[in-house]
């Protein structure tokens, strides 16, 4: 089936269902922008996180959680220049588009990862420290399995994740940052609107991109300001 013309520079008709859009040259620069500029700050961000860091479970958190965002970032960039400049390479570009994929339940899991490990938890919610990371390994599992095939289902795997530790989140005795944390969860789920509008809004996938940096900087801020940069914040071993 050959490739539909351009509607515009700016947009590209919407592929059928099951098959991936195909940006424009200007959506994939936009696309590949959007989060290169990001990488340089997720280093410095984490790197300040460790050395904030007054005991050793607060590093090893802020590596859990700086890897995560770097990752992020990383290979979100290095997927969307591949499918820009050598799409051609068919193997490499199906790799990075599932390493993209699966990045994200990662992410996921290492924004969480401060509050689950530096704040106290009831008996039952502490589990979710390990499940976090049970759920990022289903979802990469899901996504060797199943990659592109049911996108409805992706969508709710990361909605799921994205939201059940939210519930343990709020059930913390501690709710200092809860507002940060509501705000960028909020940010997330407006960008999956446009995450799911390739070949409807232009730009619409550069633009899900710059939601999910203002909504991990607001996940940072909360993270740097409520649980490292203040000493008196208590961990859950004080208690
Ligand atoms: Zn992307």
């Amino acid at each position: 089936m050959g490739r539909k013309p351009a509607r515009s520079k700016f947009m590209n008709n919407r592929p059928p269902a099951n098959s991936r859009y195909q940006p424009t040259t200007y959506e994939h620069a936009a696309n590949c922008y959007t989060h290169a500029f990001l990488i340089f700050p997720a280093i410095v961000g984490s790197t300040l996180l460790h050395r904030l860091s007054d005991d050793r479970w607060k590093k090893i958190t802020a590596w859990m959680y700086g890897v995560g965002l770097c990752a992020l970032f990383i290979i979100s960039t290095v997927f969307h220049i591949i499918a820009w400049k050598k799409s051609h390479l068919r193997t490499m570009e199906q790799c990075l588009h599932m390493c993209d994929r699966i990045v994200i339940y990662f992410f996921i899991a290492s924004s969480y990862a401060p509050w689950l490990n530096l704040r106290e938890l009831g008996p039952l919610a502490s589990h979710m420290r390990w499940f976090i990371w049970i759920m990022a390994a289903a979802g990469t599992i899901y996504v060797f399995l199943y990659h592109e095939q049911y996108k409805i289902i992706e969508l709710l795997f990361y909605l799921t994740m994205g939201f059940s530790p939210a519930v343990v989140v709020a059930s913390m005795p501690n709710t200092d940052g809860i507002q940060e944390l509501m705000w960028g969860g909020m940010l997330y789920c407006l960008g999956v609107v446009f995450f799911k509008s390739d070949g409807i809004i232009p730009f619409a996938h550069a633009i899900w991109h710059i939601f999910v940096a203002l909504a991990a900087a607001v996940h940072y801020y909360a993270i740097w300001k409520y649980l490292y940069r203040s000493s008196a914040t208590s961990t859950w071993k004080d208690f």
